[in-house]
């Protein structure tokens, strides 16, 4: 243990200790992933958040081999024993068509995908965190981060406890906002969503149907607006297990096709052009349709100023290519918590500094490649005529379908790989070489300047 170990008092006093070493905010998956971490690594962690648990979240409740993944690397145990629905791959429609696909066979991920509807799965993953030692204090709600006016560091949070919504402020040296796509937190210190990158939208509902005990995810590439156009986005039906299924689909924003769209009517059209058999109509639906933003290719940057980390969706860390949010937000709120535990281990001031910076370092290393050609692949999704085409001319080609698996799912390996791996790993390189497809600003003036000016450049993820 460091001297800084050491140092650290532990104020876990009654239930209204209002310092600790980390604050995260929002026990979502980033949140309590973060805080399983750094209480594993010895650090008094608090973590806010506003709902009480169980609780919905709008969701696809779909999970990857990439999140399975990191459910083993935080000690989950994901055998169906232990109330995990498990899947073998994806199904493909398009052009017609429907091709089964299993999950690849690779050394960095497991060969198997999981459901789990969110109202069960965060509340386990923040128990999980509390058995780590994490303090995951419920019913409290940040109104935005405490800054220190001398230095312009953020150093806590301002919050409201309780059903009384009683003020209460909570310190700590470090920040780690993992508080979603409304991202209180962040804009509270004007760091803004970058509207040169893409943003989806994303509604779903869960009805009664046989397509419940399907092994494969299911995805359908070509989505009409009612009036025969095509939509960029996918629709997407994934059995739970327990009779329903979650259907629904995800839909670029800020396209022309789709500006002032009503998606929930989408929904109820797709699903209505939807083979009988499979139920998915009004009279068996078991819940309203519900919607969300998905931020998506780092649209809010930088991940780390000031004292202040950003982790999953409040860094806008959803995957482009397939809207895919938890392993992200999983990924990147471990990669959080390894800086944090490096920098409090230093004394305050540069050391630290660079410890947290860190942190978008790593996060540029994992993904921003991958990331950039996600954003690229979002742009050409505007042409509708191109996911047709990839649609009936891939759709007949297992190997082709294969390696767009690997790339829509960003599963390959990166190292000794199969032909496909390598394929990928060489796009993946020479992507930053590319130009932008999208304009970027990545220094915009934010609306809400902070008291200092990020230097995004280096320090930022993307
Ligand atoms: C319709 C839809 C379908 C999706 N389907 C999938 C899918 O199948 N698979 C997948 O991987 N991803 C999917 N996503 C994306 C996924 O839901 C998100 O990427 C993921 O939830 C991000 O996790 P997070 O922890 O960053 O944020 P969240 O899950 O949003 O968690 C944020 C937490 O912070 C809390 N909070 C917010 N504000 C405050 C505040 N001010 N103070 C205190 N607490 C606060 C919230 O209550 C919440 O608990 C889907 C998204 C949508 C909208």
């Amino acid at each position: 243990m460091s001297a800084h170990h050491h140092e650290r008092t532990r104020r876990r006093v009654g239930g209204d200790d209002c310092a600790a070493d980390v604050i995260v905010v929002g026990a979502g998956p980033a949140g309590s992933t973060a805080a399983t971490h750094l209480a594993r690594a010895g650090l008094d962690v608090l973590v806010l958040e506003k709902a009480e648990f169980p609780r919905e979240k709008v969701c696809g409740d779909g999970l990857t081999p990439r999140a399975v993944k990191q459910l083993i690397d935080l000690g989950v145990d994901t055998r169906p024993e232990a109330g995990w629905l498990h899947n073998r791959g994806l199904r493909v429609y398009g052009a017609g068509m429907s091709v089964d696909l299993d999950w690849p066979d690779l050394t960095s991920f497991p060969p198997y995908g999981m459901v789990r509807p969110r109202r069960d799965f965060d509340q386990l993953l923040a128990d999980h965190a509390r058995a780590a030692g994490a303090r995951v204090q419920e019913r409290t709600s940040v109104a935005g981060a405490l800054t220190d006016e001398r230095t312009g560091r953020v150093v806590g949070v301002e919050a409201r406890r309780g059903p009384e919504r009683e003020p209460v402020t909570y310190r700590a040296p470090l920040v780690i906002a993992c508080d979603g796509v409304g991202a209180r937190t962040a804009l509270s210190r004007g760091i803004d969503r970058r509207d040169d990158r893409p943003l989806g939208v994303a509604v779903r509902r869960y009805y009664t149907s046989p397509k419940s005990t399907d092994d494969y995810l299911e995805t359908h590439l070509e989505l009409t607006d009612g009036r025969g156009g095509l939509l960029p986005g996918y629709g997407w039906v994934f059995g739970m297990g327990d009779g329903t299924a979650n259907v629904g689909l995800g839909i670029l924003d800020r396209t022309n096709a789709v500006a002032g769209a009503n998606y929930r009517a989408t929904l109820r059209t797709w699903c209505d052009s939807l083979p009988e058999e499979w139920g998915l109509r009004e009279e068996n639906a078991v819940n309203e349709i519900g919607g969300a933003a998905l931020p998506m290719g780092f649209n809010r940057t930088p991940v780390y100023r000031d004292g202040l980390l950003l982790v999953g969706d409040a860094g806008g860390m959803v995957n482009s290519f397939n809207g895919e949010g938890i392993a992200y937000a999983m990924q990147s709120a471990a990669l959080a918590a390894e800086a944090v535990v490096q920098a409090l281990a230093r004394p305050e001031g540069p050391s630290r500094e660079r410890a947290l910076a860190g942190y978008p370092e790593a996060v540029r290393a994992e993904l921003a490649s991958y990331y950039r050609l996600g954003n690229r692949f979002a742009h050409a999704l505007r042409h509708p005529w191109l996911v047709q085409a990839t649609a009936r001319h891939g759709l007949p080609r297992r190997r082709v379908m294969a390696f767009l698996l690997k790339l829509l799912a960003n599963l390959h390996d990166r190292r000794d790989g199969d032909a496909s791996d390598r394929l990928l790993e060489v796009l993946l390189r020479l992507t930053p070489a590319l130009p932008e497809a999208v304009p970027s600003a990545p220094s915009r003036p934010s609306r809400r300047p902070g008291p200092t000016r990020p230097a995004v450049g280096k320090g930022t993820a993307a």
